[in-house]
């Protein structure tokens, strides 16, 4: 699982390119062209001819051509919201001089900083930062770059600061995706400086780039606190950590504050608790959720689905055992090098059992367990499948990362020349699969070896070109667009992983694919080809449906909780309106029940209206009304989720109903409603 994901496609427009003469400031250069220097799209940083960004203030010491970066482009973004990272701890140190420093860096639509506090922050020091943070901005305090001589120097500069000593000591094995301070080619400190008297107001050991002038923060926000680990370590000072955004504009920020609350009122640890879909308890553990009867109703129908579609392309069924032999995983290269990813193993007899963490050798021992011909292939088997793995608390997240989950699982096990049009089958498969859930933000990643490392990866050149090229054939025929992430790939072979988007513009994989070539080496995978000849099968793992833990947390989001009649834990809620039509409404209940619909009848002495109001709450799709007319013309009175109401014979409600369930409608759920045309979570 790689942590940080290249942008999602189209988002980098190259943009014209800009001479900077050798000791001349990059500035001076973008300054003679008609760009802008103030405004969303203001030049604050250059793109270097070797890709690094870099600050206005550059002299390069030979001539050269850059790219400007503007303030709103995402490189833009990411100097921005970093630099904002640099206000904040300024104005923490002065509102709490005792404060020592951790990292900050830009992250996905904000940023934030760790601070070591003795009090943890409370809402109201955000405000005072946020206000404090204004003054800074206010004042256009210049960023300026200084090189340290040596390390030693850097240490006595920074003697108070001991994180920033521990880094300056890590220096060139920290991850620089996540740590700005080190990492680049010099050890640099950046100054914040009075634009007015020339004075340092404040220092912060970073590689840089910066925006010139906090001036050009236009528009951010603090938006909460939390606890977290120095370096991401449970064994490590705690550290609390500030949270913020920043954007090229006032209104690009509040949109984004507007997505935050959907976001918060989609997210499904809530609406999982209040619609009864699952829970978690102390008892049984962190990370392993209880499926409640509501969300067992979703799982079941996710999985009928699966079923059926699979069905019909020839996939087979197999059950495997949740717990196995050691010997197993030394078979398949998880031991000992993913021991950690795994729970700690259970011994019987004087041999060693593991949790399964993936259910691929399973599979591979089902293949295995009988001879196959050329005629048998395509082999497909289905499991939906549980497995088990170790994820650090810090890490896990209502039921999106949890412990134990149930996967979608398959593997093909074919020729090669069967292969790709068997992945291409694969990818229609998702392709068909979001479709029908209203899903169309969507797209791919194809994660390839770094020719620079090599040493992570097997070294079969001509599998690895071979599988590149099955992969990349299918991928181009699906007309699914998809974008590359070179060192994304796995140690036995490249990778396509599925990023969809929510409502909420929240990015999300929703699984991984591969054509496996080695594999079937490590375990003697073969079939008898037609020549009489022993030859090695493809495998191709796939689960379009993810795990229904991940899944069924993310359609929550996704649906808000309105889920479309067919997923709907319950289907129709009848309601009648007096005692006396108790009689009506259950044989009301009794034929949709017949229907083979999910029911439930309101025998409560409330009033219609808050009879009404639960439904809606629980979020029905479909409300019956019962009255006296009604019953004379067996008929009901139906209300959908827009509260539009129609009036209908009983056989004709169940027609409809039945006709939703099965077309799998998308009538009423709630996957639409909060975004405005054209907005998207990223910029
Ligand atoms: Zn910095
Ligand atoms: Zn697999």
């Amino acid at each position: 699982m790689s942590a940080s994901r290249p942008a999602a496609p189209a988002e980098r427009v190259p943009a014209e390119r800009v001479a900077v003469p050798a000791g001349t400031t990059c500035a001076d250069a973008v300054a003679t062209t008609k760009l802008p220097a103030t405004g969303p799209n203001a030049i604050i940083a250059v793109r270097a001819p070797d890709a690094s960004v870099r600050d206005l203030s550059w002299v390069p010491d030979h001539d050269v051509e850059v790219e400007p970066v503007a303030l709103s482009s995402p490189d833009g973004l990411n100097v921005l919201r970093h630099s904002t990272a640099h206000v904040l701890a300024q104005a923490v140190q002065d509102l709490f001089p005792e404060a020592k420093l951790g990292i900050g860096p830009p992250i996905e639509n904000g940023f934030y900083y760790d601070f070591d506090v003795s009090i943890p922050f409370q809402p109201g020091d955000l405000e005072r930062l946020e206000a404090r943070m204004q003054e800074i901005i206010k004042a256009g305090q210049k960023f300026r770059r200084r090189r340290f001589s040596s390390v030693d120097e850097a240490n006595t500069e920074l003697a108070n600061e001991p994180y920033k000593l521990e880094l300056i000591d890590l220096k060139g094995a920290v991850d620089t995706g996540e740590v700005m301070e080190v990492g680049g080619a010099e050890l640099t400190i950046y100054d914040n400086v009075d634009s007015t008297t020339d004075k340092v107001c404040w220092s912060d050991l970073c590689r840089g780039p910066h925006l010139p002038s906090t001036r050009l923060i236009p528009a951010f926000k603090l938006t909460r606190s939390a606890a977290a680990y120095w370096r991401g370590n449970e064994k490590n000072q705690q550290l609390q950590r500030i949270y913020g955004t920043a954007w090229p504009t006032r209104d690009a920020l509040k949109e984004h504050l507007r997505m935050l609350e959907e976001a918060a009122k989609r997210d499904h640890r809530r609406i999982g608790e209040e619609l009864d879909l699952f829970t978690f308890s102390k008892e049984v553990g962190k990370g392993l959720p209880l499926w409640l009867p509501n969300g067992t109703v979703i799982r079941d129908e996710l999985e009928q689905w699966a079923r059926q579609t699979e069905r019909k392309l020839g996939y087979q069924r197999v059950v495997t055992p949740h717990i196995t032999k050691e010997d197993l995983y030394y078979l398949s290269g998880h031991l000992p090098y993913y021991e950690e990813d795994l729970y700690a193993p259970i011994e019987i007899e004087g041999e060693k059992y593991y949790l399964k963490p993936m259910n691929c050798p399973h599979h591979h021992m089902v293949y295995r367990a009988r001879p196959h011909s050329y005629r048998d292939l395509p082999y497909k088997i289905a499991e939906y499948g549980t497995v088990y793995r170790f994820e650090r608390s810090g890490q896990l997240h209502g039921t999106m990362r949890a412990r134990g989950f149930t996967q979608n699982d398959a593997h093909i096990y074919c020729t090669y020349e069967q292969a790709k049009d068997q992945f291409l089958e694969v990818m229609r498969m998702h392709d068909d699969y979001y479709r029908a859930l209203g899903i169309t933000d969507f797209y791919m990643v194809l994660a390839l070896r770094d020719p620079k490392n090599r040493d992570k990866y097997h070294d079969d050149e001509g599998m690895w070109t071979t599988a590149e090229q099955i992969t990349r054939d299918a991928m181009e025929e699906s007309n699914i667009p998809y974008i590359e992430d070179i060192g994304g790939a796995a140690h036995y072979g490249p990778k396509v992983d599925f990023m969809i988007r929510s409502a909420t513009g929240k990015e999300f994989g929703a699984s991984t694919n591969q054509v496996d070539l080695y594999t079937p080496r490590r375990f003697g995978l073969t079939y008898h080809d037609s020549d009489g000849a022993e030859k090695p099968v493809v495998v191709i793992h796939r689960a379009p449906l993810g795990s229904h833990e991940r899944f069924v947390a993310y359609l929550t989001e996704h649906f808000a909780g309105a889920f479309p009649v067919w997923l709907a834990p319950e289907q129709v809620r009848v309601i009648p309106i007096a005692d006396d039509l108790l009689d009506y409404a259950a044989t009301v209940r009794a034929t949709l029940l017949d229907a083979d619909l999910r029911v439930e009848l309101d025998t409560t002495d409330n009033r219609l209206n808050a009879k009404v109001r639960a439904a809606v709450t629980r979020k029905v799709p479909l409300i019956l009304v019962l009255g006296r007319r009604e019953q004379e013309n067996e008929s009901v009175s139906v209300r959908d989720r827009s509260g539009k109401e129609q009036s209908m014979p009983l056989a004709a409600f169940v027609k409809h109903a039945q006709d939703l369930v099965r077309d799998k409608s998308l009538d009423g759920a709630g996957h639409l409603r909060p975004v405005a045309p054209g907005v998207k979570g990223n910029p």
